[in-house]
C-alpha cells in the first residue's frame, strides 16, 4: 500500500475537523502527502575452488553456465531436470539440459557449480514502493490515526525527497537481490531516481510515474504529475531494456474519472502500461460507490481505463462480474497477502480469479505495510491464507503459488515469453537457491520445499539479463556498506524528528 491508509485517515480526520469547524487548510496540507502512500548462507563446498579456477577464455566461450541438482524450469509441464544446467550468453538462455550435456557442448567464462542447489527463474515482485524501506517499522500495531499523524505523515513531510528515494530504493534493491527477486513493479515519487538506481543495481523493473491529484513530493496535482510522467516515460522508454517506464495512477480515491482517463490516454500515447491500486479495501469500495455509483473495476471498465496493459495491485474485493472483466481485459492482478493481512484489508479471492482465467502474480507492497520485501514469505502466506479462508487445504498448491511468483507473475506484468521460465530464448533472469541447510533435510519434493521451507537467506546467486548481481551471497552491483550507512543516518534523523515532534 501507499496512500490507502493515508486517505482513509485523511477522510476521518477531515470529517472530524470539519465538525469542529477547524481550519481545513492544515488537512489539505497533509493530504498532499497522503499520497504517499543478509546474512549470506555458507557457500557450497566446491564453489570457491571452481570460481577460483575459471575456464580459460577463448573466443567460443559463452558467458555463463549455471548448474543445479534440480533445475526447476517452470515451463507449462512443470519439468524439473535433475543434475541440470543452463547455458547463458549475451543475456539469453541459450541451452537447458543436464549438466553433463551442457558442459560437453559449451565452455563458459564463468561457471556456477550446482552442488546442493536449485536453479529456477528469478522471482517477480509485482507491486512495491521500494523507497518505503526507509519507513520500515517506523511505527506498527497502532490505531490508524495515531500511526499516520504521529509517524508516517511527519516523516514524509520532512524527509521524502530525491535523496530519500535514492537511498530507500538502493536499500530495497539490495534486499530484493538478497532474496532472489529479479523483477519488480514500483510506484513511488521521483521515478527518474528509481530508474537510475535500477540501472546501476542491475535489476529489471517497471518504474511508475505516480499520478495523484494532490500536491506530492514531486508534483503539484494530477495534471502536473501526468505532464511530468510523460517526460519521464519519454526519457526512459527504450533507453535500457531492463527498465520499463510506466504510469502509476495511484487509486480511484485519489483521482477522478477524467484524470484516470487522461492517464490512460497518456500511457496509450506513449505505448506503455499502467500500474494502479485496485479494489484494495472496503473503504475504496464505499468511496467508489458513493462517488461514481459503481464499484471500482466497473468504473474502470466504463471509462475505458482498461483499454491497454494494466497491472492492478491487491484486488481484494472484486465482485463476480468484476472478476469476469479482469479476465476478459487481461488485467494482471497482483496479490499482496502480507500487506492485506497487516492492514486488515481482507482476503483476496485468488482461487476464484485463477479459476476464471485472471492472470495473478504476487507482490510485497511497500515495506511500511509488510515490513519486508520477501517474496518467499508472500508465496507461503498466499497459499496458507487461501487454504484457511476456504477451509480447504487443496486450494492454491505449492506449484500454483510458485507460478504466481515466476511464470504467472511474468504473464501478469506483461513479460511472458521474456522471463519467468527457464527455456531457450528467454532473458537469463535466474537464481540459484542453496538447499544446504537443515530445514531442507530431508528433501522429498523440491517444489514443496521452495514454497513451504525456503527463505531469502537460502538464495545464493542472482543473475539478471545474464549478469551476476549476487554470487554466493556476495553483492556485485551494490556497495552494501555505503547503503547501510546512509540508510542508518537518514533513519536516525527521521527517528529524532519524530521523537521531538511527539514529545
Ligand atoms: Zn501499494
Amino acid at each position: 500500500m501507499f496512500g490507502l491508509e493515508y486517505t482513509q485517515a485523511w477522510c476521518l480526520l477531515t470529517e472530524e475537523r470539519m465538525s469542529n469547524n477547524n481550519n481545513l487548510n492544515f488537512f489539505f496540507l497533509i493530504a498532499l502527502l497522503v499520497l504517499v502512500s543478509c546474512t549470506p548462507s555458507d557457500p557450497p563446498a566446491n564453489v570457491g575452488e571452481s570460481l577460483a579456477a575459471p575456464v580459460a577464455e577463448n573466443d567460443d566461450a559463452i558467458d555463463l553456465i549455471v548448474e543445479g541438482d534440480y533445475l526447476v524450469t517452470m515451463d507449462d509441464e512443470g519439468n524439473v531436470i535433475a543434475d541440470g544446467a543452463l547455458a547463458i550468453d549475451g543475456g539469453l538462455i541459450i541451452a537447458v539440459g543436464t549438466a553433463v550435456d551442457i558442459n560437453s557442448q559449451y565452455t563458459a567464462k564463468t561457471r556456477l557449480p550446482g552442488d546442493k542447489s536449485i536453479v529456477m527463474p528469478g522471482l517477480i515482485n509485482g507491486h512495491s514502493h521500494a523507497a518505503m524501506t526507509l519507513l520500515r517499522g517506523v511505527a506498527d500495531d497502532l490505531a490508524l490515526l495515531e500511526w499516520l499523524t504521529d509517524y508516517i505523515f511527519p516523516a514524509e513531510v520532512e524527509f521524502v525527497d530525491a535523496e530519500f528515494v535514492r537511498i530507500g530504493t538502493e536499500l530495497a534493491c539490495w534486499e530484493m537481490i538478497r532474496g532472489g527477486t529479479t523483477t519488480f513493479v514500483d510506484m513511488y515519487y521521483y521515478p527518474d531516481v528509481v530508474a537510475q538506481v535500477v540501472e546501476s543495481c542491475g535489476l529489471r523493473a517497471f518504474v511508475s510515474a505516480t499520478v495523484i491529484d494532490q500536491r506530492s513530493p514531486d508534483a503539484e496535482n494530477a495534471a502536473d504529475s501526468i505532464e511530468k510522467g510523460i517526460v519521464f516515460v519519454e526519457n526512459w522508454k527504450g533507453r535500457n531494456s531492463r527498465i520499463m517506464p510506466i504510469f502509476g495512477p495511484h487509486a480511484i480515491y485519489t483521482l477522478n474519472a477524467e484524470q484516470l482517463a487522461a492517464t490512460r490516454a497518456a500511457a496509450n500515447e506513449a505505448g506503455v502500461a499502467i500500474s494502479i491500486h485496485m479494489s484494495e479495501s472496503l473503504f475504496e469500495l464505499e468511496h467508489s460507490k458513493q462517488s461514481f455509483g459503481k464499484t471500482s473495476i466497473e468504473l474502470f471498465e466504463s471509462i475505458g481505463f482498461l483499454d491497454g496493459p494494466t497491472i492492478g495491485a491487491h484486488v481484494v474485493w472484486p465482485t463476480d462480474e468484476e472478476i469476469i472483466i479482469l479476465a476478459e481485459r487481461k488485467v494482471g492482478v497482483i496479490h499482496n497477502p502480507s500487506s492485506n493481512m497487516k492492514l486488515a484489508s481482507g482476503i483476496s479471492p485468488v482461487t476464484d480469479m485463477l479459476h476464471a482465467g485472471v492472470l495473478v502474480g504476487l507482490g510485497t507492497d511497500g515495506a511500511a505495510s509488510n515490513n519486508d520485501l520477501d517474496m518467499w514469505e508472500e508465496m507461503r502466506l498466499a497459499a496458507f491464507l487461501q487454504k484457511v479462508d476456504q477451509m480447504n487445504p487443496e486450494v492454491l498448491s505449492a506449484m500454483t503459488v510458485l507460478r504466481m511468483a515466476t511464470s504467472g507473475g511474468a504473464e501478469a506484468v506483461g513479460l511472458s515469453g521474456k522471463i519467468g521460465t527457464l527455456a531457450i530464448g528467454m532473458r537469463a533472469d535466474v537464481i540459484q537457491v542453496s538447499f544446504d541447510d537443515v530445514h531442507f533435510v530431508p528433501t522429498y519434493d523440491v517444489i514443496s520445499h521452495l514454497v513451504y521451507v525456503a527463505d531469502e537467506q537460502d538464495v545464493a546467486s542472482v543473475i539478471v539479463d545474464g549478469k551476476l548481481l549476487m554470487r554466493d551471497g556476495e553483492f556485485m552491483t551494490i556497495d552494501t556498506g555505503r547503503v547501510a550507512k546512509e540508510a542508518a543516518e537518514l533513519a536516525g534523523r527521521i527517528q529524532a524528528a519524530l521523537a521531538e515532534r511527539n514529545q
